[in-house]
């Protein structure tokens, strides 16, 4: 066996941006990953009809950290995208986040300026001074009615949970308008990676001190792995201490089922996103990957989604319920010496992209104040 300085489970976000930050200062390190596969979550691929599709759902690089967006530069060229997402709703098709043309839509109503549209929620949102659930949190911000429309089912089929069950954070994910402003996200920075994820992963991790072996679970292999400066782990925290804190009561995650199509048109929906918040279907929304940098093909790919328990955990699900668990299992992963968990399953934190990424690159100046290499600078 080589002699390794740093362990790392998992080439997903976490643990590609820890590699490259200790190889850059001379270290030797080795991912170890269960897939076949580098990028994680975000791991994309050229299918059979030439479209360039994520594997497990739309991944939308957005944020408003300057030096995470300067990070991930040197990795890739990036497109500007501001990403949409549009919602079937009765017989209606209307932008989400909720923002007057929703409104007007969905109500019939004619409202044109921005103060109009505030006096709008004033009278139809039920306020609340701190929202204690996801429930709470959307009667506070658009009222009861547009909670049952888009909201309440939609959060059912991706939790298995009606909102009154989950954090208010989780539905706080999503603005309301009182603008005109259709986009998804208000960050600074919005972008895609020219070429695709995986070949952004396959850029971080180029480094002759970094060696990924895939196919392989670490904890079948761990005695052979034993030594190391330090040990990154980005899997869930659970599993780590094989489940022991579970015997009553679970931690929870939320993976998802997706059922992929091929259509021999040009175009199957209007929009790269649309959602599904009603009960009619199953799933919660249906991916065209073709829209994302407007790609040339004869044919489509669409990808079904559907929510589901079993299968490989993607969302940790935010609730007191989870989070009591998870402190147990986080309590004990304080008292480690030089080993951490970073990222989504490890800190059980229902992370966006960018967040994944400062935290392991904030982690990384921690821990090596001493080095030269330094990510903000
Ligand atoms: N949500 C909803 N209706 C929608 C879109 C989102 O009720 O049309 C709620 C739902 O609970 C969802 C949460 O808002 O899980 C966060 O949505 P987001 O799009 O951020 O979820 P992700 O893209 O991470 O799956």
């Amino acid at each position: 066996m080589k002699n390794i300085d740093i362990l790392i489970i998992g080439a997903g976000i976490s643990g590609a941006v820890l590699a490259e930050r200790y190889a850059s200062i001379g270290k030797k390190v080795l991912i170890i990953e269960k897939r076949d596969h580098i990028a994680g979550n975000c791991y994309d691929y050229i299918d059979e009809n030439k479209i360039l599709v994520s594997k497990y759902g739309a991944h939308l690089f957005h944020t408003n950290e300057a030096a995470v967006w300067k990070y991930v530069n040197q990795f890739s060229d990036w497109y500007s995208w501001e990403h949409k997402v549009i919602a079937r709703v009765d017989d209606k098709t209307v932008p989400i986040p909720v923002n007057i043309t929703t409104v007007n839509e969905l109500f019939n109503i004619n409202i044109t300026t921005e103060d109009e549209m505030k006096t709008w929620l004033e009278e139809n949102r039920t306020p609340l001074e701190k929202p204690a659930n996801g429930e709470e949190a959307v009667l506070n911000r658009v009222g009861p009615v547009l909670y049952e429309k888009m909201f309440k089912h939609y959060t059912k089929k991706q939790w298995d949970k009606y909102p009154a069950e989950l954090d208010a954070s989780v539905l706080e994910r999503i603005p309301v308008r009182t603008n005109y402003d259709d986009r998804y996200f208000s960050d600074t920075y919005q972008a895609l990676p020219k070429g695709g994820y995986t070949q952004l992963f396959e850029k971080i991790l180029d480094n002759p001190n970094i060696e990924v072996l895939l196919e392989t679970d670490y904890f079948e292999v761990k005695e052979q792995y034993a030594q190391y400066e330090k040990l990154f782990y980005t899997g869930p925290v659970d599993r780590f201490f094989e489940f022991k804190h579970s015997l009553e009561e679970k931690l929870e995650y939320r993976s998802i089922n997706f059922v992929s199509e091929s259509y021999d048109t040009e175009f199957y929906q209007e929009n790269s996103v649309v959602n599904y918040p009603g009960t009619e279907v199953d799933f919660t929304r249906i991916i065209e990957y073709k829209h994302f940098g407007n790609q040339i093909s004869d044919k489509t790919t669409v990808v079904k989604e559907f929510t589901v328990d079993e299968g490989e955990p993607y969302y940790p699900v935010p609730n007191p319920k989870n989070q009591k668990i998870y402190d147990r299992y986080q309590s004990e992963a304080a008292k480690l010496i030089d080993i951490y968990f970073v990222g989504r399953l490890a800190n059980y934190k229902y992370f966006n992209m960018d967040q994944a990424f400062k935290n392991a690159l904030d982690l990384f100046d921690t821990l090596e104040k001493n080095s030269t290499s330094h990510y903000k600078t």
